[in-house]
């Protein structure tokens, strides 16, 4: 009987430890998450049931000289997201057949993205008004409140198309300025971005109303070049011509300028491109190779077609200079335009005793008049051009 009693005792005793032990270990764990893990899951948490949505700022408009032509613009369009979890079993395929229908998509691919186990999925960027209308009045008629979100956005339109492509610039799939006035004036352009944080249960459906909250977003920055549009094109036009007739295989530039102030009135390359297609082919040749291309060389043909080579390439001016020579000359009364052999060209002068070769130096231009001689481009007569005491000796 005495031995029963104290078997029964130790097994008592053997139980309280137990249950004292695990007590203690379980302690110890609320008193880790509470202590040591609790900042992390709590963020862990928030980020979880607060599903931010962002609110894209409007990008600003680029004006022409004149204020009044807009260049680049940007248009009101919407994007389309989903809470998949959030979307009733029985209305998947419904939801994902009516996308596919509005948007041109794969409905076994939109399927898929509906009938995820996540808390957002993108189904369309940036489309017209009139579309995402469609789908508001389907989703009405069929009482689908929850689970699809449409949401403003801008997309980045370029009216003219190819004009002043090279100055202007684009923009990527995110409407960051990618190249040219885009990119160099990004931070002014783009505005800050607003956003919708809302309080979700886990599945990502809306809790009520309460801590909703909105942050409007802010507009970017309009600018106004120095860029004029009549002269840009008319400077287009003319370059196009000249490389056409021409055969500049390599291409060209122009660029205008306002002698008193060093305003940039007009500055174009050809060939250009269209900056609502940046990353399509921009000519004929191109076009007919561009599918048998790798990634690569596509890449290197894309940063060739956007070079701005009017201001990106060094050019050495050359016989250009040869007009400011001549009209110093008759500015200041030493030469005069028209009279008939006052200029010989030998095929090469001797300055400091290096002697410079005219470009025809095989077969001299001999005796010229001014106007011959620059109709000619011959070195010898415009480096011999000086004030009537100072020799050059010309051979
Ligand atoms: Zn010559």
């Amino acid at each position: 009987m005495l031995e029963v009693a104290l078997k029964r005792n130790r097994r008592i005793k053997k139980s309280l430890f137990i249950v004292f032990a695990l007590f203690v270990l379980l302690t110890a764990r609320i008193g880790f998450i509470q202590f040591v893990q609790g900042e992390e899951l709590q963020t862990k948490a928030y980020v979880q049931q607060t599903m931010d949505r962002n609110i894209n700022p409007k990008r600003g408009t680029i004006f022409d000289a004149t204020g009044k032509v807009v260049l680049a613009m940007s248009a009101t369009v919407e994007t389309v997201t989903i809470n998949p979890t959030n979307i009733a079993k029985e209305n998947k395929e419904k939801v994902a057949r009516e996308f596919a229908n509005i948007f041109n998509l794969d409905y076994e691919t939109t399927l898929k993205k509906v009938e995820k186990r996540s808390s957002i999925e993108t189904i369309v960027k940036r489309v017209d008004k009139d579309k995402t209308n469609q789908l508001r009045e389907w989703l009405e008629k069929n009482e689908i409140t929850n689970g699809v979100n449409i949401d403003e956005d801008t997309k980045r339109y370029y009216p003219y198309n190819s004009l002043a492509s090279h100055v202007i610039g684009f923009c990527g799939t995110d409407n960051q300025g990618l190249d040219g006035i885009e990119l160099t004036y990004d931070s002014d352009l783009k505005g800050e971005k607003g956003k919708i944080a809302k309080i979700a249960d886990g599945k990502g459906g809306g809790l009520l109303d309460e801590g909703e909250e909105y942050t409007p977003a802010i507009q970017g920055k309009d600018l106004v070049l120095s860029i004029n549009m009549s002269a840009q094109a008319i400077v287009e036009k003319y370059l196009k011509e000249a490389c056409i007739d021409n055969k500049c295989t390599d291409g060209g530039s122009i660029l205008v300028m306002n002698p008193k102030t060093g305003d940039i009135i007009a500055m174009a390359n050809y060939p250009d491109y269209n900056l609502n297609e940046p990353f399509e082919p921009n000519t004929d040749e191109l076009k007919q190779v561009w599918e048998t291309l790798s990634t690569g060389e596509k890449n290197t043909a894309r940063q060739k077609t956007w070079r701005n080579k009017a201001i990106a390439d060094s050019y050495e001016p050359g016989s250009v200079f040869k007009l400011l020579t001549a009209s110093a000359a008759i500015e200041e009364g030493i030469a005069t335009t028209d009279k008939e052999g006052a200029y010989n060209c030998g095929g090469g002068i001797e300055v400091g005793g290096v002697r410079i070769r005219c470009w025809r130096y095989y077969r001299p231009h001999g005796m010229q008049s001014l106007r011959q001689a620059l109709m000619n481009s011959c070195n010898p007569v415009f480096i011999g051009l000086r004030p009537k005491d100072r020799k050059t000796k010309v051979l």
